[in-house]
């Protein structure tokens, strides 16, 4: 294989480490790669960064991988993709490009001095639990926010309006980002980047009550949270020099943080109660009533999650297939557990 660029050397140390959130080894990433670039703590244990004075964007990531246990991994690269290694598919339960992805990106726009407020979030995938301390903790951290731009998203083309049926972000927000990337890439070129009303749950959702314009973009991984999961590194770095020289001033802000909008979302199965909640969750959002907020917490901490999909797995089966993952890689997934006699049942 062709010697390795600087670019893809770097991608592939911080693909190799496994973080499930609060381990040594997340602990271990942060001090190689988030503290030398002046990243701190915040009490809610996001790390922040600011570049520039008074930026008006946040960008946004998060530091913890789904992997069920922790280490480092090996990795298999194509030149072009990244995947887990053979062997590592023994042991690692995902690549983790979810978000390492996002991550390395917001050290390369830092490094290039891209102004913003740099949020790496801690254990988004345990329920956005940073994020959501952050909204709840010190709202007046975003008062300055015009955007929380999350690069935590499946695929190559996505500006995400749209997380768990809500509007988070407005079409012409979408439109803006996609067309400052498309003059970023210059020579009347197009990228394929469009608006999408289908995302999920991310970081920036939390922030859709403070923030006008909250987003999550490709950045080309696929099938994450599975063994499968893989990471095109042409698209990463290409995305990567569109942001460096893009002209953010293009953004154009017009959503109403406090407008609250379920219509047009693609994931309308959601509206009445992601979490079973009753109706009125459509009418108030639980931060805003101590009582309701209370109650929220408590379906979200108590019972399992077997229960949950097992009440609900219709429910379950599209969150699946909105996060990328196909019947055949399911079904991997299930021969690689249960062997594939399992599979001749189904
Ligand atoms: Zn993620």
């Amino acid at each position: 294989m062709a010697k390795l660029t600087q670019d893809e050397r770097t991608i592939l140390a911080m693909f190799s480490y496994m973080r499930p959130s609060g381990t040594p080894t997340e602990t271990a990433f942060i001090e190689r790669f988030l503290t030398p670039l002046g990243f701190t703590r915040d009490p809610f244990e996001n790390l922040v960064l600011t570049v520039g004075d008074n930026p008006r964007i946040l960008w946004s990531s998060h530091v913890d991988t789904v992997h069920g246990k922790e280490g480092i991994q090996t990795l298999n690269y194509d030149g072009e993709t990244l995947t887990l290694s053979k062997a590592a598919k023994l042991n690692s339960s995902c690549l983790g490009a979810d978000d390492t992805a996002g991550i390395w990106l917001m050290t390369e726009m830092i490094k290039a001095n891209v102004p913003g407020v740099y949020v790496v979030h801690h254990a988004e995938e345990s329920g956005c639990i940073g994020s959501r301390d952050l909204a709840k903790g010190n709202p007046e951290f975003f008062k300055d926010i015009d955007a929380a731009i999350a690069f935590d998203r499946i695929g190559y083309t996505s500006v995400i309006t749209h997380q768990m049926g809500m509007r988070t972000a407005s079409d012409r927000f979408a439109l803006s980002f996609a067309a400052m990337i498309d003059d970023a890439l210059g020579n009347g070129e197009k990228s394929k980047y469009e608006a999408d009303d289908t995302g999920s749950y991310t970081d920036t959702n939390e922030y859709a009550h403070l923030v006008p314009e909250c987003t999550n973009i490709s950045v080309g991984y696929h099938s994450q949270h599975t063994r499968s999961e893989s990471q095109h590194v042409g698209h990463l770095i290409a995305l990567r020099n569109l942001l460096v020289r893009a002209d953010l001033s293009k953004l154009v802000i017009a959503r109403d943080p406090a407008v609250v909008d379920y219509a047009g979302g693609s994931r309308g199965f959601y509206r009445g109660g992601f979490y079973g909640h009753s109706s009125a969750w459509d009418l108030e959002e639980p931060w805003e009533n101590p009582s309701n907020y209370t109650a929220f917490q408590d379906r979200r901490t108590s019972g399992s999650m077997e229960d949950l999909v097992r009440a609900y797995p219709d429910v379950a089966a599209n969150i699946l297939a909105s996060y990328g993952m196909s019947r055949n890689t399911l079904m991997d997934e299930i021969s690689d557990m249960y062997g594939d006699a399992a599979l001749e049942a189904v």
